[in-house]
C-alpha cells in the first residue's frame, strides 16, 4: 500500500489541507482544498490535482463550528478518499520554532509544550498552528506529526543581521529578527539549481510578493538576511499589514491617540499596508486596475519599498547573481515584476519583456548580468517532503519536482 502526506495550514479562522501521495519515488498532489469561514459561516471545498471540485460543503452553525469541527469534517472526507494509500504522517506549517527548531521536528507532547512557549513570539498565527497538533495528538496518537517552521530557513542568518541595537538583557529574552516565509524561501532555494546552477550556488535576492510580502537574501542556498524580524509585520507593506515603520510612531500613537497595544495591532496587521494607503482594497489586481490615485500611490509606496530593500539585501550578500519573484503577485503581476525589474538596472539586471509577459520562467535577457526568474513556490511540497524525511530519515529520496498549487498565506 502506497504511502500519503497530510499537509494542515490552520489559521485563525481557516484550516487549508494538502494530501500528497507516494507515486515513483516522488509525492503527488492528490487533493487540496480548506475548511474556511470557522466560528461564522463555515464552508468546506476540496479539488484534485487537475483543480476539479471533488467536495464541497457548508454549514450554518455559525459560532459552534470550531477547530475541531472542521477537523472531524475534514479527517472523515479524506479517509473517504484515502483508499489504496496509508496515511503515513501529517505536517504541519508551524510560524514558529524560535531559536531551538531549526529544521523540522517529530512533535510528542514535550515538543508541543515547547512550541506554546513561542506564542507569545507570533500570538495570531501560533496558537491556530498548534490547535490542530494538539487535537490530533489526544484523538490520533499513532499517526505522526511533524512541524515545519517559517522561521527555521533564517537561523543560518549570521549573528549580526538578528540583532537590533537593543540592550543584551532584551536580546537574550529572544527579542531579536527571526525571519519569516521560510519555507518558501527554502523550497525556491531547492529549485533554483534547476533554472540556474550559476547563480544558485552564488547570491539570490527572492521575492515572496503575496497578501504577506518579504524579500530573502540567499547565499548558495543558504538564507543570510530577510526583510521580515521579529514578527511577520516588519520589512515591505503587505496587503493589510504596515510592514517597516519608525517604532516612534507607535509611541505617538499611545501617547497622543490613546491607543492600546490590541489598537495598535489592529492597525498594523489589519488596517495598514495596500489596504490603509490606498482605502480602496488590499487586493493586488483590483489596485491595478483602478484609477483612484491613493490606489495609484498604494502601488508606487510598494515599489519604492522593494527598490530600497533590495539594494539592502543586495548589500548584505555583497553583490547579486539572480532575482526571484514568487507568492501571488510575484507569480502573475506582470507589471509589477516589469517595474521591480527596471528598478533594479543598476543592479545589473535588464528585463526582457516579452520574456516576463509570457510569465517567464526567465524573464532577463540573456547578456543580463543578474538573471531574473519567475518561480511558483510550494511551501506545501516542502512540507510535504519534510514530513517524509523526518519519519523516514533512511530513505531519502529526492523528489522530483511535480506540479504544485498556490502558496498560503502568511
Ligand atoms: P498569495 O498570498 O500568495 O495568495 O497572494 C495574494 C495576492 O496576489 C493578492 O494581493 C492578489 O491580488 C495577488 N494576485 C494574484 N493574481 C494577481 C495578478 N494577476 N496580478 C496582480 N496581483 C495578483
Amino acid at each position: 500500500m502506497a504511502d500519503s502526506i497530510l499537509v494542515l495550514n490552520a489559521g485563525s479562522s481557516s484550516i487549508k489541507f494538502s494530501l500528497f501521495v507516494e507515486r515513483g519515488g516522488g509525492l503527488d498532489v492528490g487533493l487540496h482544498g480548506q475548511v474556511e469561514g470557522l466560528y461564522a459561516s463555515p464552508r468546506f471545498i476540496a479539488k484534485d490535482a487537475s483543480g476539479s471540485t471533488v467536495g464541497e460543503k457548508s454549514w450554518s452553525e455559525g459560532a459552534q463550528f470550531d477547530h475541531e469541527r472542521a477537523l472531524d469534517y475534514l479527517f472523515g472526507f479524506i479517509r473517504g478518499e484515502l483508499s489504496g494509500f496509508r496515511l503515513a504522517g501529517i505536517g504541519h506549517r508551524v510560524v514558529h520554532g524560535g531559536l531551538e527548531y531549526t529544521r523540522p521536528v517529530r512533535v510528542d507532547a514535550g515538543v508541543l509544550a515547547r512550541l506554546d512557549k513561542f506564542v507569545p513570539l507570533a500570538p495570531l498565527h501560533q496558537p491556530h498552528n498548534l490547535t490542530p497538533i494538539r487535537l490530533l495528538l489526544a484523538r490520533q496518537p499513532g499517526v505522526p506529526q511533524v512541524a515545519c517552521f517559517d522561521t527555521s530557513f533564517h537561523r543560518t542568518n549570521p549573528e549580526i543581521s538578528q540583532r537590533f541595537a537593543i540592550p543584551e538583557e532584551l536580546h537574550d529574552a529572544g527579542v531579536r529578527r527571526y525571519g519569516f516565509h521560510g519555507l518558501s524561501y527554502e523550497y525556491i532555494a531547492s529549485v533554483l539549481p534547476t533554472f540556474d546552477a550559476k547563480a544558485a550556488a552564488g547570491k539570490t535576492v527572492a521575492l515572496h510578493l503575496g497578501n504577506g510580502a518579504s524579500m530573502c537574501a540567499i547565499e548558495a542556498g543558504k538564507s543570510v538576511a530577510s526583510t521580515m524580524g521579529f514578527t511577520a509585520l516588519e520589512g515591505l507593506p503587505m496587503g493589510t499589514r504596515s510592514g517597516a515603520i519608525d517604532p516612534g510612531v507607535l509611541l505617538y500613537l499611545m501617547d497622543e491617540r490613546k491607543m492600546d497595544a490590541r489598537a495598535i495591532e489592529d492597525l498594523l496587521y489589519h488596517q495598514s499596508g495596500l489596504l490603509g494607503m490606498s482605502g480602496v482594497s488590499s487586493d493586488m489586481r483590483k489596485l491595478l486596475d483602478s484609477d483612484d490615485p491613493r490606489a495609484r500611490l498604494a502601488v508606487d509606496v510598494y515599489l519604492y519599498r522593494i527598490r530600497r530593500e533590495l539594494g539592502s539585501l543586495a548589500a548584505a550578500l555583497g553583490g547579486m547573481d539572480a532575482l526571484v519573484f514568487t507568492a501571488g503577485i510575484g507569480e502573475n503581476s506582470v507589471e509589477i515584476r516589469d517595474r521591480a525589474c527596471r528598478d533594479a538596472a543598476w543592479l545589473g539586471v535588464k528585463l526582457d519583456a516579452a520574456a516576463n509577459g509570457r510569465g517567464g520562467p526567465r524573464i532577463s535577457t540573456a547578456d543580463s548580468r543578474v538573471s531574473a526568474w519567475v518561480i511558483p513556490t510550494n511551501e506545501e511540497l516542502m512540507i510535504a517532503r519534510h514530513t517524509r524525511r523526518v519519519l523516514d530519515p533512511n530513505g531519502i529520496r529526492e523528489s522530483p519536482i511535480r506540479e504544485g498549487f498556490p502558496s498560503a498565506a502568511l
